[in-house]
Formats: structure tokens, sequence, C-alpha cells
């Protein structure tokens, strides 16, 4: 996914992403989407817009495959990049330069930064549901797909209602 400067007029432009996701860097990424605006200012960039994917993700809890939609905004800067800095003169680093990323010979490689998206978009501890009610730690049954009539350790309090009846 590649944006060329010398396409790229002055202000504000439209890029459509819809491109497949590499499978080797994102395993189980669908293709990745997304309505981005570049604006150009000289030699800077801008591209903001949201990024669009789904993914296959296996639960975190029950170790299911399920699929998962996910956004991420982006934000990003692109500046060329600048000559090394002569030996024995480092040059101070403002933080634009640091919040930005760098393009070389007039070309602006917008992958690493998708990527990179994608990666802060997924999920540490993937769910396949919100309340997903996870494996047995007793015998590993999916209690999802019903009560596998293991007893938590917690008491059974299946009694406490009898009781208030037989008391009330
Ligand atoms: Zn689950
Ligand atoms: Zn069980």
């Amino acid at each position: 996914m590649k944006i060329r400067l010398r396409d790229l007029g002055e202000g504000r432009q439209d890029i459509g992403i819809d491109q497949p996701a590499a499978q080797r860097e994102l395993p189980g990424c669908g293709p990745l989407r997304g309505e981005l605006v570049a604006e150009r200012t000289g030699d800077v960039v801008l591209v903001t817009g949201e990024l669009r994917f789904s993914a296959e993700l296996s639960c975190s809890r029950c170790l299911q495959p399920f699929s998962g939609t996910f956004r991420q905004e982006l934000d990003l800067c692109y500046r060329p990049a600048t000559a090394a800095a002569a030996p024995g003169k480092e040059r101070e680093l403002s933080a634009d330069d640091l919040a930005a990323s760098e393009y070389h010979r007039g070309e602006i490689d917008l992958w690493p930064e998708l990527r990179e998206a994608v990666l802060l978009a997924l999920p540490l501890k993937p769910l396949c549901r919100e309340d997903c009610r996870g494996l047995c730690p007793a015998c590993g049954a999916d209690r999802n797909q019903g009560d596998c009539g293991c007893r938590e350790d917690r008491g059974d309090h299946r009694w406490d209602r009898l009781r208030e009846l037989a008391g009330g």
C-alpha cells in the first residue's frame, strides 16, 4: 500500500484502502479496509481515518475459533527522510520528529503503520462473546454448550431457596 508524493496534490485527498492482509505477518486477518484522508502540506503528509478488518481468533476462555470485526483510528504523519547526521554532530530530535514516520524517494509505504494498527486493534485476550462461560476447570467441557454437571467449589446455592421456603 504505497502513496507516491507526486500523485498527491496539495491539500486533502481521499485514499481508499482495500487490501488483503499479508497472512505471513497477520495470520487470520481478512482484507484491510478504510477510507483515509491524506493531507499534504509541502513535503509533510498527514494520513487520518479509520481502518476496518475482520479476523479469525480463538477465544481465550473456551478456545473456540470465532471471527470478530475490528476498527482502529489512524493518525499518521510522514515527512521525508533526512540525510544522516554528520559524524560527531547529533541532530536534536523534536517531538514532531518522533511522532512522524519517514518516507524515502518520494514514496510513502503505509504498510508498516497499517500492520501496527491491526496489531493494536486486536484484543490481547479475545473473547467469543462478553459472557463466554469458558471451559470447566474440572472436566474441561465447554460450558457454553451446557452444564457439565461439575460443581463449583464456591458451594451449591440450589439449596438456599429451599431453606428459605422451609424457614419462611
Ligand atoms: Zn469463548
Ligand atoms: Zn465440568
